[in-house]
């Protein structure tokens, strides 16, 4: 009889019971998901559904994310503060990967770095929120936390969190990540269609600057097809999926055993990160995610003290496994010049080597008299100049970006070179979350991050 040519490994008794170790712990930011019967049915189904990622795309993903964490390539991630089920069309999900891939083709051309693109896509569907509940005139209802928990509709029906909403999820997430592939496998992300990615947004300054980058890149790629060279990594890119790793009723249960190593490995993601608001370090998300294997981030708020940034590695990194852990940095514009550089000094004293991202959309939040959650551009720029300042002052590597986007022209964040104000945001806010970046603020965050890494 043929043997398998592989042997198929189990995960330890012990590993087994760790994976729901944090069932024990303090949690926050959890639904109440009613009955348990629903629930039990909705992790039974979703336990044996098909994982959405392998875990050898997990493991490619770290050896990327340590490069960018040794200053050999940049990381660029991306997409909605929260993804809904009805916005996961052709065209939203096109236009985002779209935006994505025109801001990485910026990046590398203007700073001659390779670029590791992952989409805030296929899973991005919970929310953490500063209450529980949601207050309009005489009416309170539980606080919407996300298409994966309950609908954004203001009615008890909507708002009551759904378990089914879990199964639905995960079906959603995979249909995006179909797409995905296929636009980033199939053709359509060849450096032969720079130009065609363009088509079709209004002119104006970001645009017109990128049609010319497009037209060098269209040069060199004819030079060297006329020169017989024929590269196919010029055809298709890496295209890795994260969100915010915060349902342990949905991360539970699409957490499998690598069968080649029986290791733990999360395959709702490639990548999965850990929110501000849930990186306790007695707590069940920390726990939970020092146990699977996926590469892993953490945001770091501007209140970050140097000991817990280093009780966090320890946890989450004991082995110092390069690219294994990404901090992602979200001081605010004001905070990070100061904030930041302690963090960088004391991981220089450690034998540790964390990725260090740029989110500089959540510390620069504000409200207008409107009502209106946006951020100003120029904030958001300020905050990615004093990410690159800190690195630059001590000698460590600026590693990502990570940013809130779409790839329409909605009216979420103020300024660019639109001059979006006040009175415009109005026009097309679309975000259930928090205010996205545009198609054409992306492109210009992308041209701006381009000149500080070329610095
Ligand atoms: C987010 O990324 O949408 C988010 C909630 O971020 P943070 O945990 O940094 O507040
Ligand atoms: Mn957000």
């Amino acid at each position: 009889m043929a043997q398998p040519t592989e042997s198929i490994v189990s995960a330890s008794p012990e590993v087994l019971a760790g994976l729901d170790h944090w069932r024990t712990l303090p949690i926050k930011q959890q639904p109440d998901w009613g009955d348990g019967t629903a629930l039990a049915a909705a992790s039974e189904e979703l336990s044996v559904l098909p994982p959405l990622i392998f875990a050898g795309e997990a493991d490619q993903l770290r050896n990327r994310l340590a490069a960018a964490a040794a200053g050999q390539a940049f990381v660029l991630q991306g997409g909605d503060c929260a993804e809904t089920f009805a916005g996961a069309t052709a065209a939203q999900i096109r236009e985002r990967v779209k935006t994505i891939l025109q801001m990485a083709v910026v990046l590398t051309y203007g700073a001659s770095v390779p670029v590791v693109k992952m989409g805030r896509m296929a899973g991005q569907f919970a929310k953490p929120r500063s209450s529980n509940t949601e207050t309009r005139g005489e009416i309170t209802l539980p606080a919407y936390r996300g298409d994966h928990v309950n609908g954004y509709d203001f009615t008890p029906e909507s708002r009551a969190a759904d378990p089914g909403r879990l199964v639905k999820g995960y079906h959603t997430a995979a249909s995006t990540l179909n797409l995905v592939r296929a636009f980033t496998q199939g053709g359509f992300a060849s450096l032969k269609e720079v130009h065609s990615w363009n088509k079709g947004f209004a002119a104006n300054p970001a645009n017109a600057r990128y049609e010319g980058l497009a037209r060098d890149i269209d040069r060199a790629i004819r030079f060297m097809e006329a020169a017989g060279a024929d590269f196919d990594e010029l055809k298709r890119v890496e295209f890795y999926t994260a969100h915010e790793g915060l349902l342990m009723d949905y991360e539970r249960p699409m957490t499998r055993i690598d069968s080649r190593n029986g290791t733990p490995v999360d395959t709702s993601a490639h990548f999965l990160w850990i929110g501000e608001r849930t990186r306790d370090l007695d707590g069940a998300h920390v726990d939970f995610f020092s146990r699977i294997r996926n590469p892993i981030g953490v945001k770091l708020g501007p209140s970050t003290t140097p000991e817990t940034m280093e009780r966090l590695i320890d946890k989450l990194d004991p082995d110092r496994e390069p690219g294994r852990l990404t901090f992602i940095a979200r001081m605010g514009a004001g905070k990070v010049r100061d904030a930041l550089p302690p963090l960088l000094e004391h991981v220089k004293t450690l034998d540790a080597t964390p990725l260090w991202i740029t989110d500089p959309m959540h510390g620069n939040g504000v409200t207008t008299p409107t009502g209106y959650k946006t951020r100003r551009f120029d904030d958001i720029v300020d905050e990615v100049k004093g990410f690159f300042e800190a690195h630059r002052a001590v000698g460590t590597h600026p590693g990502g970006l990570h940013v809130e986007l779409t790839g329409d022209d909605v009216t979420e964040c103020l300024g660019g070179s639109e001059h979006i104000d006040e009175a415009t945001l109005a026009t097309r806010y679309e975000s259930l979350c928090d205010p996205r970046l545009n198609h054409m603020q992306s492109l210009e965050l992308a041209f701006l991050v381009a000149e500080e890494l070329s610095a």
